[in-house]
């Protein structure tokens, strides 16, 4: 579903990610994990081209995703995202963040987009929220329909960056349990979180980066019982 191969990416002179290998087959549940500045944000922005990547390739369901608008358009609809800062357009309702996008991108109908959209939110347990405006809503609620809005668009993958780590403690689990009913339902997702009882659940491979490259992978169960690298073992030390 997604390969990413030698992805190099450099901000000026600064290279940010480093020879990036990466495969995840459909279906997939990745959690990526490493310390602030290590190139998650990074290297999950370069998957929908919110940054382009300088050297290397990158595939999104056999798309070899370039430089132009019209490929650009294309990977973007089969790939959702989900922030730290949800970044819903505050001048809408619930409703209208979730029916703006496949109106838009997807061609559908009003009524359609609405029938869709009141599925999702529904599923999000939020339905009952669709005429607010997001700053009338909690943080944990906020999520649940940026989550609603990414899977509006019906994408292939999903990509969340840090998603409850903007969130009040209490609100952290109706997101999480959001995020596990979705990767159950078969979604495949590369989650960057430090949620490490998720990783724990969920994750088909925990892939550790530093300093820009991916330092290790592996299945939880391995990953955290017995980390091969002195930088994998002090990082979990640390957050652990
Ligand atoms: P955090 O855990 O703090 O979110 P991260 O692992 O997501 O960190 P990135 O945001 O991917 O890290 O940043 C990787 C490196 O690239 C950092 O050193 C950062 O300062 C740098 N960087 C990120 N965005 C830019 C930018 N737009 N311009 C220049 N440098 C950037
Ligand atoms: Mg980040």
């Amino acid at each position: 579903m997604i390969a990413m191969r030698g992805v190099e990416k450099w901000y000026g002179d600064y290279k940010a990610l480093t020879d990036i290998n990466l495969t995840v087959a459909s279906g997939e549940k990745i959690v990526l994990c490493g310390p602030s500045g290590s190139g998650k944000s990074t290297l999950i922005r370069c998957i929908n081209h919110l940054e382009p990547y300088s050297a290397g390739e990158i595939r999104v369901d056999g798309t070899l995703l370039g430089d132009d608008r019209k490929t650009i358009d294309a990977v973007r609809r089969e790939v959702g995202m989900v922030f730290q800062q949800f970044n819903l357009f505050p001048h809408l309702t619930v409703m209208q963040n979730c029916t703006l996008a496949p109106m838009r991108s997807r061609g559908l109908g009003k009524a359609q987009a609405e029938a869709v959209a009141r599925r999702l939110l529904d599923r999000v347990k939020i339905l009952d929220q669709a005429d607010k405006f997001p700053a009338q809503l909690s943080g944990g609620q906020q999520q649940r329909v940026a989550i609603a809005r990414a899977l509006c668009m019906k994408p292939k993958v999903m990509l969340f960056d840090e998603p409850t780590s903007a969130l009040d403690p209490e609100m952290v689990k109706e997101v999480l349990d959001t995020m596990i009913s979705l990767a159950e339902d078969g979604m495949t997702m590369i989650c960057v979180t430090h949620e490490m009882g998720f990783a724990r659940q969920v994750a088909d491979r925990v892939i550790f980066m530093a300093g820009g490259a991916i330092v290790e992978e592996g299945h939880p169960a391995e990953f955290f019982k017995a980390p091969k690298h002195e930088r994998t073992r002090k990082f979990l030390g640390e957050i652990l």
